[in-house]
């Protein structure tokens, strides 16, 4: 594994020495002015903030306001009467500003890049993958609008005189709460079916990467949305997300299983839907038939994306006896040939983990496997000659059940291999655990690789693809199964989601009641007889 220069100062960011602990204003990474725009959108009256720095170096970013549960209460009371009036607009004025947004995303991608890669501390061409979400999102919503959204004609009961059609009513206000893996795109993508759908959010993002979310907020405005319409709240999940949940018409969360089952307890208590999109420990199997190299290749991407701080990454490899031995010898040389790097340019295959939590997590999985006898075959160090949180690309083998990355999420950059001899014992293997939220097959026969996926318990399965196949693809449900999560994003159940569907059955002529001095005994057979007549026509 390479290491590029740990020198990440360049555009459009103020220069000078990092080092924060002894004078802080010297160091900071962005130009404050930007970052007093940006943080100018949170509504927060306490006057207190909390600072953020950046995984890259240490360096402080900002210093973000905090909301009060008055300010919560005043962004609803807001966002409610931004609805109000965003709800009679026209679908075709609804779907022209998402594709607006769609080429601002596009054109002002490289500081979107920029203020991700600082915040975050992920390489730069993982963070691209976040824009460009947004893009496909904003697109396909903003296309698709009418055929999810239009009111649509259902078979009455009684032909040619009962009419029934569903209307597609918003909920309301949303209230959207986010992690920090991707803090760009999971602060806005699961809002854009949302907005199009006639409603307005409260957005809670995670106190590490308020910055992304805002310039998100921004791009929102500048798009054409009302100012009002998208409001942004800061502080900590426990606090802010609990007096969002108290309040929303409706919750879309994004974040770890733990924190799921709680804001699914607050929903419940309110009795207001939820969806929740939430951990895994996500499977590659790799079939006897796979091209070696395009899998290894994959498993890099499936295993190292965002140093593995990815909810449909992989963590756990199944590779066919046959092809185990060429699989392991392409992989290992293709991770220990990535570029590791702080620097805000193209050149790094991997970034930083996003704080010291996530590296004492990263730390005690790997520790704790080679304690109990896991093989390292590459990796396994954090590399502080690199910044605060780095970490090797890490691959192990000989991972056995009584270690805590055998079915904990570790959410970072290490990936466990696994031998199998047999398909089905493969899948088996596959489907243990709680989780089920992504899988990746690599097999030459994809009809046969179909056929298995079928038995996999996940939400989405990859084909010869890590997780781009399923995640880029917005006209498909994408969201877990079993505790990896509830409900879907992308695709028609990512907006409908957002709407209460109501049924408007309109009645000619003919009442549901005895008529023309019919007893409720003659009612009753002359309905029998239809219904059977019915039945006999062939209709649902
Ligand atoms: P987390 O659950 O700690 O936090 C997520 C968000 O919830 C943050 O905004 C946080 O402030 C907020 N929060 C925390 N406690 C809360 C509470 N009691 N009530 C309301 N909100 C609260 O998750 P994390 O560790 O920041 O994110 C990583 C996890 O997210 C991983 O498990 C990962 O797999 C998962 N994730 C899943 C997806 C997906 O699409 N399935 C996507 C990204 C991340």
């Amino acid at each position: 594994m390479s290491a590029s220069t740990p020198d990440p100062t360049g555009r459009p960011l103020a220069e000078g020495p990092h080092d924060p602990e002894h004078d802080p204003t010297a160091s900071y990474a962005l130009e404050p002015e930007y970052v007093e725009a940006l943080t100018r959108r949170i509504l927060a009256t306490s006057g207190e903030t909390a600072e953020v720095r950046s995984p890259i170096n240490g360096a402080p970013l900002a210093h973000i306001p905090q909301s009060t549960e008055d300010d919560v209460v005043e962004a609803f009371a807001r966002a409610r009467r931004a609805q109000e009036a965003w709800a009679r607009t026209s679908l075709e004025h609804r779907s022209a500003i998402m594709l607006r947004l769609h080429d601002l995303v596009l054109d002002r991608q490289d500081e979107i890049l920029d203020l991700i890669v600082w915040e975050s501390g992920k390489a730069r061409k993982h963070a691209f993958d976040e824009p460009m979400h947004i893009a496909l999102t904003a697109r396909y919503y903003g296309r698709t609008a009418h055929e999810h959204l239009d009111t649509k004609r259902k078979l009455g009961v009684v032909p040619g005189l009962t009419r029934v059609e569903v209307n597609r009513v918003p909920k309301g206000v949303v209230g959207i709460i986010s992690p920090w893996n991707y803090p760009f795109t999971m602060a806005l993508c699961d809002g854009l079916p949302a907005l199009l759908a006639g409603n307005a959010v409260v957005a809670k993002p995670d106190a590490q990467t308020m910055l992304s979310a805002l310039l998100g907020a921004q791009l929102l405005e500048e798009a054409g949305f009302p100012k009002d319409l998208w409001q942004v709240v800061a502080g900590p999940g426990s606090r802010v997300g609990t007096s969002v949940i108290g309040k929303a018409d409706y919750i879309c969360f994004t974040g770890s299983t733990a924190t799921g089952k709680k804001v699914a307890a607050g929903c419940a208590e309110r009795l207001i839907g939820c969806s929740l999109e939430l951990g895994g420990k996500n499977p590659m199997l790799v079939l006897r038939d796979a091209d070696v190299e395009r899998a290894a290749e994959g498993a890099v991407r499936a295993s190292f994306s965002n140093a593995g701080q990815l909810c449909v990454s992989m963590e756990r490899l199944f590779v066919a006896d046959q092809v185990y031995d060429r699989f392991v010898e392409r992989f290992v040389a293709r991770t220990e040939a990535m570029t590791l790097g702080a620097t805000l340019d193209w050149g790094n295959d991997m970034g930083s983990l996003i704080s010291q939590d996530q590296l004492d997590t990263v730390v005690r999985h790997v520790d704790d496997a080679v304690a109990k006898g896991a093989r390292v075959l590459c990796g396994g160090k954090a590399r502080p000659d690199l910044g605060p949180f780095y970490f090797e690309p890490t691959i192990l083998e000989g991972v056995t059940p009584e270690m805590t990355c055998f079915g904990e999420e570790t959410f970072g950059p290490v990936i466990s291999l696994y031998r199998f001899h047999d398909e089905a014992d493969a899948v088996a293997r596959a489907n243990d655990g709680e989780y089920g939220l992504n899988a990746s097959i690599y097999s030459r026969d994809g009809a046969r690789a179909r056929d298995l996926a079928r038995q996999v318990k996940c939400g989405t399965v990859n084909i010869n693809e890590a997780f781009g196949a399923t995640f880029a693809s917005i006209d498909s449900p994408m969201g877990g199964m079993r505790e990896s999560g509830m409900g879907r994003r992308q695709g028609s159940e990512g907006i409908h989601r957002y709407t209460e569907s109501q049924s408007v059955g309109t009645q000619r002529l003919l009442r549901f009641a005895p008529m023309l001095g019919m007893s409720d005994e003659q009612y009753a057979g002359v309905m029998t007889a239809n219904l059977r007549l019915m039945k006999k026509l062939g209709r649902a």
